[in-house]
């Protein structure tokens, strides 16, 4: 141990009162009376401080889709530090890490999805694809478009742009005004039969999208914004018929169609991107998250041909410091060796269709239990008061809560029930230990 890291440290039995003494956490969690302080990772395997062991079925906060703990990946970032750590604005230079990415991305991505623009994070591709969409239209003069379509329940970040898009009152209420020009339209979200009757899903959607279209007049849209399968409302899987929909009417009204696949992409779904799950052709799609597992911040906003021409030579006048960070860049190729080497893709479909049916066989006739769904390694479970009229359970952090205390099973909750996303590389056994867990704590929850 070197001097500062002997000097740094504090004792574990310390380090909890610390952290309240001094980390503004982020979102509501100054109410968390009880924070664990985890220490180390390996597969999907976690433990704390005080060396207590837990099984982590969010797979972090839903991108660890090789686990944790990979050598591979220290050593990607330790060779590269080495070489070339970091070099200044990647407005006049380059590097060989990020082009070699960028090169690899324009392979996996959609057909014209040929153009990388890169990012620290979710947060800031989504500003930059907001940005991209009013700035391709403006520079094809038509000022007017500046108008963004969103769904309430959406999760896109919370800074101004993108947290604007978000659809939660919570993360608006008592922050001044948020962007101009945002439209909020229904969820896709088939559960909900408040928001959609006995009407078909989709159709009550599509309707809607026109009329608001038809409201805010075409002329006046940049683009539409939304997560393929939305994450932080609870895994909410729309029909199979809701994105080409939508696609097809955006495309009639030349409004562009921006992914958000900050969670969906590199594998989570089964597929490379969600967009080739549901069969839609996007303009942008927004990506970070699981493109380096977590190891090091990355994000990688790709971007159509045509939007790419329009920028042209004046190029995008936007830019962040760590934009195509060669560190980051060459631990997200070792992270898609792993994903390629292992066959992740198919073994997220294979585990994720495991552990959905064992949690449904397990949580069947539990009358908390609203549905079980997903996609993939993306799983919600809707927890309700009462099956009939499907009234949301109040509390359902005090399940996830009652989960990791009880059988130290980590998982998360969402506004109206729990949240899974492990890593793609989740054994059959610890399936079945996470089935277990939530059959054991809900069914005496009510
Ligand atoms: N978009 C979606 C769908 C997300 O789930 C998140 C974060 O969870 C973000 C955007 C924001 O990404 P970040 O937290 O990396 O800034």
């Amino acid at each position: 141990t070197t001097d500062n890291a002997a000097k740094a440290r504090i004792s574990a039995s310390e380090l909890a009162d610390v952290d309240r003494a001094h980390i503004i956490h982020p979102y509501l969690s100054a109410t968390t009376t009880e924070r664990v302080v985890m220490a180390k990772g390996q597969g999907s395997t976690l433990w704390d401080v005080d060396g207590r062991e837990y099984l982590d079925a969010t797979g972090g906060l839903w991108l660890a889709q090789v686990g944790h703990g990979r050598a591979e990946l220290a050593e990607a970032a330790a060779t590269q530090m080495r070489q070339l750590e970091y070099f200044t604005s990647f407005w006049e230079f380059s590097n060989n890490r990020a082009i070699e990415l960028a090169d690899r991305l324009a392979g996996l991505a959609p057909d014209n999805l040929n153009h990388v623009y890169f990012t620290s994070g979710g947060s800031e591709g989504i500003e930059a694809a907001l940005k991209m969409a009013r700035h391709h239209h403006y520079r094809r003069g038509d000022t007017d478009r500046t108008w963004i379509l969103a769904r309430h329940r959406a999760y896109h970040g919370v800074a101004y742009g993108g947290g604007t898009a978000t659809g939660f009152p919570l993360y608006h209420d008592g922050f001044g005004p948020m962007l101009p020009d945002v439209a909020h339209l229904t969820p896709p979200w088939p559960y909900r039969t408040d928001l959609f009757g006995d009407e078909d899903c989709t159709d009550v959607c599509i309707r809607e999208l026109e009329n608001t279209i038809a409201e805010i007049g075409a002329d006046n849209i940049a683009a539409m914004i939304g997560e393929p399968i939305m994450g932080v409302a609870g895994m909410v899987v729309p029909p199979d018929d809701y994105w080409p929909r939508v696609q097809e009417v955006l495309h009639r009204h030349g409004i562009l169609l921006i992914l958000d696949e900050v969670v969906t992409a590199y594998g989570r779904v089964g597929q490379w991107f969600a967009a080739d799950h549901f069969g839609v052709r996007p303009d942008i799609i927004v990506t970070a998250k699981g493109i380096t597992s977590g190891y090091l911040p990355l994000g990688a906003v790709l971007v159509d041909d045509h939007i790419a021409e329009t920028l042209g030579q004046q190029g995008f006048p936007m830019g962040y410091t760590y934009n195509g960070h060669p560190t980051s860049c060459a631990v997200a190729q070792a992270n898609l060796d792993i994903i390629d080497r292992e066959h992740l893709l198919s073994r997220a479909t294979e585990i994720g269709t495991y552990l959905t049916e064992k949690i449904a066989t397990e949580l069947k006739g539990i009358p908390v239990v609203g549905e079980v769904r997903g996609v993939g390694m993306m799983l919600g479970i809707e927890l309700v008061s009462d099956t009939a009229t499907r009234t949301p359970l109040p509390n359902p952090g005090a399940v996830a809560d009652a989960v990791r205390r009880e059988h130290g099973v980590i998982v998360r909750d969402s506004a109206q029930g729990l949240v899974l996303s492990p890593a793609l590389t989740l054994g059959h056994n610890e399936a079945d230990r996470i089935a277990a867990a939530l059959r054991r704590v809900l069914e005496r929850t009510d």
